[in-house]
């Protein structure tokens, strides 16, 4: 307590001279909680373990310094020159060898910068790193390090595409009555706000879409831009069954807030809509900005969240964390800031080779949510995308870490392992598949809850190619 209140006093009175946003109903709560808000932060940032300055290049960084949004957007590396400049720094001379054979001639950091080159120009995906995600990587361990493995490809991993794979495998673009509106279920939408992230991850399975063109894929954008959001909030208007809509892309993270505000107070605005989610991986990647004082993204999210609240509809907060080490003092700060102030936040993991594929990280990631009370909802198979081979796993393994963890973890605790659909049919529970021949890797199901064809036909499921295992 003394050191929250020595702290206080040196507070600047930023939320004093905040404007006060005008549907707030109750200003001197809104006033109130914004200050202990701050004081928590403030503590939080001061005393919490630097561990940036593992990484050489930020030795010298100050907490204060990290803990700003605007530090971290200013030094997110977004492309392939500004990669290679900061592997040399960070990387040591001589590398831990990999447990991948396919691996083991990288030994070196020339030999690690070299491939990662390589990787870059061959991958479906662009890059973009923030501080805080690099700074959780285990540099010494580089190669087979679980956070390293989603963002920057080695182009020693790839293997060949099953010819099964495609960039759009969930068939988003032929589900979407207008641009950047899928409507899939019967009452549930998917509004693709923009394709930007605050990190692009090698597995995304809106990779036709998402982030800057590569050297293999030009992205068909989802512009943030009023008048293609209009069309889609028309046809929202005109679809009373849509009762459930999703905010997503590209990340929620990356609209200003007076943009996340509009979008989400005009969807509530819509009688029937009842529920809406914000779907964002700034929480698992920079959530230095959720207890950032200068910053008004999460003020808006909770004045969303309250908006919500006193309409009688539910909003809240869809996050992507994939492995435990993505986790720290700042997600925890950033998590209670959340949950003190009622956002519900929930979690979805994509099962991937080498980052989460046992039941032991898996578990250790459900529990260390749950304790942050941010609820761990879907366990994805990893989707049928291009240029990703490496990262794949059989379905036989979710139908296996689910089977170790069920009884493990409380009931409300344990994520949905399920499969999204090839092909549109939507997610259905792993363990339900129709057939499953795990020689020739293939599995099927069937959606008999959705309209028309879909409702009626087959759907396949292909696991990588056994010559992929590691
Ligand atoms: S944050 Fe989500 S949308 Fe963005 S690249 Fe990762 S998986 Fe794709």
């Amino acid at each position: 307590m003394y050191r929250l209140r020595a702290l206080g006093t040196r507070l600047p009175a930023v939320a004093c001279s905040r404007p006060t946003p005008s549907f707030f109903i109750n200003s001197h709560v809104h006033t109130a909680r914004y200050q202990c808000r701050q004081l928590a932060s403030a503590a939080d940032s001061a005393t919490g373990d630097p561990f940036w300055r593992a990484v050489p290049q930020w030795k010298d960084v100050s907490n204060a310094e990290f803990m700003s949004y605007r530090w971290q957007v200013r030094n997110t590396i977004g492309n392939k020159d500004k990669l290679e400049t900061f592997l040399k720094q960070a990387l040591p001379e001589v590398l831990t060898p990999s447990k991948d054979p396919r691996l083991s001639e990288i030994v070196t950091r020339e030999k690690f910068i070299k491939d990662a080159m390589l990787g870059l120009e061959n991958a479906p995906m662009a890059i973009r790193l923030t501080p805080y995600t690099l700074s959780r990587v285990n540099w010494k361990n580089a190669i087979d390090d679980p956070i390293r493995r989603q963002f920057i490809p080695l182009n020693s991993c790839f293997v060949d595409d099953h010819e099964k794979l495609t960039l759009d495998s969930l068939h988003e673009e032929s589900d979407s009555p207008v641009p950047g509106l899928v409507h899939r279920y019967p009452d549930k939408a998917l509004m693709l706000a923009t394709s930007i992230c605050p990190t692009y991850c090698r597995f995304c399975t809106r990779s036709y879409a998402v982030g800057d063109d590569t050297s293999t894929v030009e992205k068909k954008r989802q512009k943030p831009s009023r008048r293609r959001w209009d069309v889609i909030y028309q046809h929202l208007e005109k679809t009373p069954q849509i009762t459930d809509v999703v905010v997503s892309g590209g990340d929620t993270y990356q609209l200003e807030p007076h943009l996340l505000r509009e979008i989400a107070y005009r969807l509530l605005s819509i009688g029937h809509i009842r529920r809406v989610r914000l779907a964002s991986k700034g929480l698992a990647v920079l959530p230095n900005r959720i207890i950032d004082p200068h910053d008004d993204w999460t003020q808006t999210l909770i004045d969303i969240s309250n908006e919500g609240r006193r309409l009688g509809k539910h909003v809240c907060l869809h996050t992507h964390f994939d492995h435990p080490d993505e986790i720290s003092w700042i997600t925890k700060a950033a998590a209670r800031r959340l949950f003190e102030n009622n956002v519900v936040v929930r979690n979805q993991t994509v099962l991937l080779k080498g980052v989460n594929d046992s039941p032991e990280t898996m578990g250790r990631l459900i529990r260390e949510l749950s304790d942050l009370n941010i609820w761990p909802y879907y366990v994805y198979q990893c989707d049928m995308v291009r240029g990703i081979e490496d990262l794949r796993t059989p379905l036989g393994v979710l139908l296996d870490i689910e089977q170790q963890l069920r009884g493990t973890i409380a009931g409300f605790a344990m994520p949905q392992f399920v499969v999204d659909l090839p092909g549109g049919g939507g997610k259905r529970l792993a363990s339900t598949y129709r057939t499953y021949d795990q020689e020739t890797g293939v599995s099927t199901f069937q959606a008999p809850g959705l309209n028309g064809e879909k409702g009626q036909k087959l759907y396949e499921y292909y696991d990588p190619k056994p010559v992929q295992a590691l």
